[in-house]
């Protein structure tokens, strides 16, 4: 019997697992165990987290799973031990034939006076559910400035969907009172890695919004009341949303091999670990090539196929069959920009296609349908969507 063991049950983990399974049906391969590790026994839409209605954003994983025949168990991952082959976790120690890594990225918090306590994020489903619970019961509570008032620090990515969700997710909270959200960045502009062509896009749709900006500048501490910048303005509020930094999962570190400034670790085309025998990695811990010029970027448009061509490969490396070397022609970013729309960029200098809701039809159905797995049990269903093929660029259809 041979032990596949995939760590994490995300974009990357998820696949992997599935994509393992399909190339072992695939083959009639006989005596493979894989089995998922996960400290959730979910799949989470991780991406969804800063949307007001979190009920479409957990996938129990039996749905996904139990009708392919692979095992899952919910455990904390402590060690992983690439000489012994064993990865440690709060449920025992698990040897491995072929490990796949995907335990994904966490946002850093600094230590910033306060933020532990204070802060909340929606890094997490469980990040993102404090927050419903935390607005929740600001409503209940006497109307404030500061109940009223959000401040999201990070103007990236996720900073700017969760600042142009808050608006209305605020005045829907508190009808009597203006609400307020405000952006902070160090940086001094708003998306500094959308680039100049979706700025003015994302520029507009804050201001439409009302979503004010604090940008060039820093936070030195949160309270319970407010927030202080570095400019020693102090913004009241009882809510401040911590979107700035990301970096992989520190279990990286146990493989001893030299990783990127984001902790990831360096993968090749078949994504087997530079350096470490029977290793994959897929997903926010993995750095590869994703033309000849760029890496992948740590993100659900590469986790995924990342996944499945792990999964692919790690079976069949253990039976000796030819890998598949996994190279993305295309790069696309649509971001939600609210009520405003959402900008959709293409190329790795993000040049804008589409805004508004032409873009938000595009957004709506990667977050509603694209990244989702076949959730009919059909086991048929399930392994053909792991198959290791690149999907098109997407679209409002698909
Ligand atoms: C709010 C938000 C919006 C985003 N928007 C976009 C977007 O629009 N487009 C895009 O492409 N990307 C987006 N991203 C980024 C995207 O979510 C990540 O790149 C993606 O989730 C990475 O997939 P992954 O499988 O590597 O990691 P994850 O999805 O984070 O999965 C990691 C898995 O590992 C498990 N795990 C972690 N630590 C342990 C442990 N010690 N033991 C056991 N299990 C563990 C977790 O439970 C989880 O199952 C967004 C992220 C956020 C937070």
């Amino acid at each position: 019997m041979s032990d596949v063991v995939v760590l994490g049950s995300g974009f990357a983990g998820l696949w992997a697992a599935l994509g393992a399974a399909r190339r072992v049906d695939e083959l009639g391969a006989t005596d493979f165990a894989i089995t998922v590790l996960s400290s959730q026994p979910y799949h989470d839409i991780r991406v969804r987290n800063y949307e007001a209605d979190l009920t479409p954003c957990r996938i129990p994983l039996t749905e996904v799973l139990d009708p392919v025949g692979i095992q899952h168990l919910t455990a904390d991952v402590t060690a992983i031990d690439p000489a012994s082959h064993t990865v440690t976790s709060s449920a025992g120690p698990h040897t491995y034939d072929r490990l796949v890594v995907a335990l994904g990225s966490q946002v850093v918090k600094p230590d910033i006076p306060g933020l532990k306590e204070f802060g909340f994020d929606v890094d997490t489903y469980d990040g993102a559910l404090r927050l419903q619970r935390h607005l929740a019961g600001l409503a209940r509570s006497a109307a404030t400035t500061s109940a009223s008032t959000a401040v999201v620090v990070g103007a990236g990515l996720t900073g700017i969907e969760t600042a142009c969700e808050l608006p209305s997710r605020l005045a829907s909270l508190f009808p009597d009172t203006a609400p307020r959200v405000v952006l902070v960045d160090r940086n001094p502009h708003v998306g500094s890695d959308m680039g100049a062509s979706a700025r003015p896009v994302i520029e507009a749709a804050l201001d439409t919004l009302g979503v004010q900006t604090r940008l060039g500048v820093g936070v030195t501490a949160v309270d319970a009341d407010g927030v202080t910048l570095s400019t020693g303005e102090v913004l009241p509020t009882s809510t401040v949303v911590w979107c700035a930094g990301m970096r992989a999962n520190p279990l990286t570190a146990d493989l001893g091999v030299p990783r990127d400034r984001l902790g990831r670790l360096p993968v090749d085309d078949y994504l087997r670990v530079i350096g470490v025998a029977d290793i994959f990695a897929a997903g926010d811990v993995a750095s590869a090539r994703m033309d000849d010029a760029h890496l992948s970027v740590m993100s659900c448009q590469h986790g995924r196929p990342m996944g499945r061509y792990a999964g692919y490969n790690v079976i069949s490396d253990l039976l000796d069959e030819p890998l598949l070397s996994l190279r993305i022609p295309w790069y696309v970013t649509v971001l939600d920009l609210g009520p405003a729309g959402a900008v959709y960029t293409e190329g790795w200098d993000r040049h804008v296609v589409a805004s508004g809701a032409e873009a938000k039809a595009t957004k709506m159905t990667i977050n509603g349908r694209r990244i989702y797995p076949p959730l009919n049990g059909d086991r048929d269903a399930i392994l053909a969507a792991a198959a290791p093929t690149l999907q098109t660029r997407p679209s409002a259809e698909g």
